[in-house]
């Protein structure tokens, strides 16, 4: 049985995905921010695991107990993420450093350390979650769309750099889901944006973990370096 690592597995897009790769039949360990994320994640079946993608520290401990427990990560999803929306000249080197720190160097640190496992055995998989604002941009989101756009670019490179070892590495980028990313951003006006939108409807958290579990197949084996849009049709 492979093992899958999701982070950001406690709600919205992640809980789904690993709750799509556990049916698909890998052992998957998702990460929290918090103890009681943990315990959810445990108690629905998915090995939870403390994570901050904003604390160097954090994530060193996290990894030093999965090397401790002996695990080999063989499907990486980079999934975890937050908003700190602002307009430029509001936009404080907080907001832009949080957005910076969890999205790109988290996804570059766990990419790094989970390759020296894949390349060991020639074989993984490393998904890494975009969004549609990495190519269309967003009103309040430059910190946030240059990060994607910067996880775009870094998933590129890596599946260069691995490709020969049957490593194959993507992006997902989805339009509007329905989460609590979504949910508890004031600036979101869903009536609006649906307009905007050719499916009319905000994407499912489980439709975007249906793409992720065929990226993960076999059958996805020849694609590597892209980005795949999820999103309804608003960006094409
Ligand atoms: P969500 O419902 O807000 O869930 C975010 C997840 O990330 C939670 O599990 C959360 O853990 C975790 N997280 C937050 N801060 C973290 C940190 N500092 N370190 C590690 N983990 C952290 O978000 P979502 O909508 O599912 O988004 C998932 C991914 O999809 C993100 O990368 C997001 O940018 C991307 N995306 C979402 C949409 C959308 O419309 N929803 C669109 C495009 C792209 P806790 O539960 O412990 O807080």
């Amino acid at each position: 049985m492979k093992t899958a690592l999701v982070t950001g597995a406690s709600r919205g897009i992640g809980k789904a995905i690993a709750e799509k790769l556990k049916a698909d039949n890998y052992k998957v360990l998702g990460t929290a921010t918090s103890d009681s994320g943990v315990d959810t994640l445990n108690s629905n079946g998915i090995e939870g695991h403390l994570l901050d993608l904003n604390s160097k520290d954090s994530i060193e401990n996290f990894w030093s107990k999965l090397e401790s427990d002996n695990k080999t990560i063989s499907v990486l999803v980079n999934n975890a993420g937050i908003t700190r929306d602002n307009i430029i000249l509001r936009m404080s080197d907080e907001e832009w450093s949080d957005i910076m720190n969890v999205h790109l160097y988290g996804t570059f640190q766990l990419s790094k350390r989970a390759l020296k496992m894949m390349l060991k055995n020639k074989w993984g998989r490393i998904i890494n979650i975009s969004s549609a604002s990495a190519s269309i941009g967003n009103r309040g989101q430059s910190n946030y769309a240059a990060a994607k756009a910067g996880v775009e670019a870094f998933t590129k490179s890596l599946a260069k750099e691995v490709g020969k070892r049957d490593i194959t590495i993507n992006a997902v980028a989805p339009g509007f889901i329905s989460t609590d990313m979504t949910e508890n951003n004031t600036g979101v006006n869903e009536d609006y944006l649906v307009k905007e939108i050719p499916l009319g409807r905000f994407g499912k958290p489980e439709e975007v973990a249906s793409l992720i579990s065929f990226m993960c197949s076999d059958g996805a084996s020849y694609i590597t370096g892209q980005t795949i849009h999820i999103n309804g049709g608003l960006y094409m």
